[in-house]
């Protein structure tokens, strides 16, 4: 499964939550960054240089980190991937790599929500966390980014049939049972 969103969309907590229900691992693009962000490893110096403008980090090196990732033992029974493909690129890549370990998408969920709700919502958060990603040129960059390359990227998985699209405004657990509902609808039709 795949949670695609834009940037304050609630993609992390949802994914976590919903990862849970469904008992397989999340793994979020962003956390692998921030976490090597944090213990200066070479892909986190690397890394930084883009997050901290809000730009993508290049796929070199994201799409060799979710090889990897997808590589580990404990993906075996499914799971949910938060924050990646974010480019044509990456889904052609993410086909790949499900096709050499004879695994399969069975659905890509979609929260939606407007750009000045992300806004005010990402304002708030800059203020509560502290993420050096999280002011407001940079919140614009991103939300652009995920206008003009992400979009398509959810086009692509509309046209498989495999996508759904769940309202991101509102109570967190009402949207955690309507992404939990469009998963069971689209597996189980
Ligand atoms: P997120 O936590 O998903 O908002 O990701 C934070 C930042 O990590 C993004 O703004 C990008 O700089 C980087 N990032 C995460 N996922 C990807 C991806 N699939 N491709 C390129 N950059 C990514």
């Amino acid at each position: 499964m795949l949670i695609i969103g834009p940037p304050g969309s609630g993609k992390g907590t949802q994914a976590e939550r919903i990862s849970e229900r469904l008992g397989v691992v999340a793994i979020s693009t962003g956390d692998i960054f921030r976490a090597n962000v944090k213990s200066e490893t070479p892909l986190g110096v690397e890394a930084k240089k883009y997050m901290d403008a809000g730009d993508f980090v290049p796929d070199s090196v994201t799409n060799k980190m979710v090889r990897d990732r997808l590589g580990e033992s404990d993906v075996e029974d499914g799971f949910l991937l938060d924050g990646y493909p974010r480019t044509t690129a990456q889904v052609d890549y993410l086909d790949e790599i499900l096709a050499d370990g004879n695994q399969r998408l069975d659905v890509v969920v979609q929260l939606t929500a407007d750009d000045e709700e992300l806004v005010a919502r990402l304002l708030v958060r800059a203020k509560e966390t502290g993420r050096s990603d999280d002011n407001e040129v940079v919140i614009r960059h991103r939300l652009d980014l995920y206008h003009e390359q992400t979009e398509v990227v959810v086009a692509k998985y509309a046209e498989r049939g495999i996508l759904a699209r769940v309202d991101g405004i509102g109570i967190i657990d009402e949207i955690t049972e309507r992404a939990i509902q469009a998963h069971q609808s689209l597996v189980f039709p």
